[in-house]
């Protein structure tokens, strides 16, 4: 399930409407000491449904909003979106190419869009579910990540087995279906 491209506008350092484009293979991102790489892996995380400010170095999630610099105003909003190349339909989804959007106000409103429409935060966890790339999974490793996996408790390291060999959805299916 290919991303082909992360746009990102508002969000923390990324005062400018920035596209940044995937080729096939693996792409490195460099640049020095707070240029804005962790920001990169924050916005897909962000966007990919995280709840957490802390999580994304804030105290709240207005906080990913551009704060504005010596020479540029803050911004009114930030928005993420991801596109994923779904041709082989890894996606929970039945497009060939799925744009997922979040966007936050500084009034603290968020959204969630699919290809344009908008959807729940559900449905953005469910769109990713065994896909092996949701938020809490091991396709995003932020730093100091590898000690928290390996003191973590057996039964959460458990959830990121269960994530990686896709049984995840029939778990969260089957407690659906308990709780009916
Ligand atoms: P390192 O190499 O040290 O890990 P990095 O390239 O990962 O650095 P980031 O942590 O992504 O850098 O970027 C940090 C920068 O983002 C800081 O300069 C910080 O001021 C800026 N920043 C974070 N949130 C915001 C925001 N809401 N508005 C404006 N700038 C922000
Ligand atoms: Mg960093």
């Amino acid at each position: 399930m290919p991303l082909t491209e992360l746009i990102i506008d508002g969000f923390k350092s990324f005062a400018e409407k920035t596209t940044i484009k995937f080729d096939t293979g693996i792409t490195g991102i460099v640049g020095p000491n707070g240029s804005g790489k962790s920001n990169i892996t924050e916005a897909i995380r962000w966007v990919m449904g995280e709840t957490s400010a802390k999580s994304l170095r804030g105290s709240n999630m207005k906080d990913v909003i551009f704060a504005g610099s010596e020479f540029r105003k803050s911004a009114s909003y930030a928005q993420v979106s991801l596109i994923f190349d779904n041709q082989q339909h890894d996606l929970n989804f039945e497009a060939n190419r799925v744009i997922v959007t979040r966007r936050i106000l500084r009034s603290g409103d968020s959204e969630y869009l699919i290809n344009k429409r908008n959807v729940r935060q559900r449905d953005i966890r469910d769109l990713f579910m065994d896909s092996g790339v949701s938020q809490n999974s091991l396709a995003i490793i932020s730093q100091g990540r590898v000690d928290q996996i390996l003191n973590s408790r057996p039964e959460n390291r458990r959830g990121l087995f269960e994530e990686a060999a896709g049984i995840l959805s029939f778990k969260k299916q089957k407690e659906q279906a308990n709780l009916q």
